[in-house]
């Protein structure tokens, strides 16, 4: 049933058997890390329950599947958070909208993306929901964790958790997005399972500019030279989206140099191991910033002298 998803298998046989079964739950949750696919899943399984096909389902040729791969079903609403979070509002035009909209045939189904940036008013709402459901209705929420969720909201979904493509499972993932086979490998092992991050690295070609700036400053930050870092939140603050590519950048940069110092005993860096973990928490936090559109040349500027302090303390 959703043979062009590749990996997953165990969640994939959950719910297809459900569906041909026709025992599906009224709440879902798929956690795992950003990348790793919760979202195609997620459409993907809305696609099918909707389908009106009695055979394959989604068979993509009944209105249902017109509807929905044209993103128009009346009977699939998707949730993203807003400016970093969703709000009790938002949660309640969906309800408005679902109670004056007469449905189709195979009922209703309400994706909230990244549901953990509900407010604790947006959960509670969805939680009474989840309480009564309406006959048919369906919720799939997607979080990195189930940690920021309400307990509550977690004991009444059905929970996946989605795990990282091995590497042969990743092979094959390029092959169908036609990535040229010569750049296979480092793909492989730079997206580390994660097919959302391959396609972000097909797209850029990965060369964000600022990536290599970024890596500078933090230098610059080992040795206790300040001044760069400055301009680069400037820098970083002016370009959206490459200011987020090199906040990732910055945390997977950690990570090698983490893994080396753990494995080789020292790091170019030349910090300790705590103060890069610390680090990487800081540019965790610096992405939830980003994300919720505050102001972030202050953002940046107050991450990387956080970072100082760290390298600081735990010299
Ligand atoms: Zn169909």
């Amino acid at each position: 049933m959703f043979d062009h998803i590749i990996g997953q298998e165990p969640v994939k046989k959950a719910l297809s058997g459900a569906i041909s079964r026709d025992e599906l739950s009224h709440a879902y949750l798929f956690t795992g890390p950003d990348g790793i696919g919760k979202r195609t899943l997620a459409e993907a399984f809305a696609r099918a329950v909707l389908c009106t096909s009695g055979e394959e389902r989604p068979c993509g040729v009944c209105k249902s599947c017109v509807l929905s791969a044209k993103g128009i079903h009346p009977d699939l609403m998707h949730i993203v958070p807003e400016k970093g979070t969703i709000k009790i509002d938002t949660v309640r035009k969906m309800m408005h909208y679902f109670a004056d909209v007469p449905r189709m045939e195979h009922g209703r189904l309400i994706i909230i993306e990244d549901s953990a940036r509900m407010t604790a008013q947006a959960q509670n709402a969805i939680l009474k929901s989840l309480e009564e459901p309406e006959p048919g209705h369906i919720f799939i929420l997607t979080a990195e964790s189930a940690g920021a969720l309400l307990p509550t909201i977690v004991s009444r979904c059905a929970c996946f958790s989605l795990m990282p493509l091995n590497n042969d499972q990743m092979a094959a993932f390029l092959r169908a997005q036609e990535c040229p086979p010569s750049q296979r490998a480092a793909i492989i092992s730079d997206s580390r399972g994660l097919p959302g991050r391959a396609c972000e690295i097909l797209r850029e070609g990965d060369d964000n500019p600022l990536d290599d700036s970024a890596v500078a400053v933090i230098f610059d930050i080992s040795q206790g030279k300040r001044a760069s870092l400055f301009d680069f939140a400037e820098q970083a603050a002016a370009e959206d989206d490459k200011g987020m590519g090199a906040m990732k950048h910055l945390v997977r940069f950690f990570d090698e140099q983490l893994a080396r110092a753990l494995t080789e005993g020292s790091s170019e860096l030349g910090t300790s191991p705590q103060a890069m973990t610390e680090a990487s928490k800081i540019l965790l936090e610096l992405g939830t910033r980003l994300s919720a559109n505050t102001n972030a040349r202050l953002q940046w500027e107050g991450a990387l002298l956080g970072i100082a302090k760290c390298f600081r303390a735990y010299q």
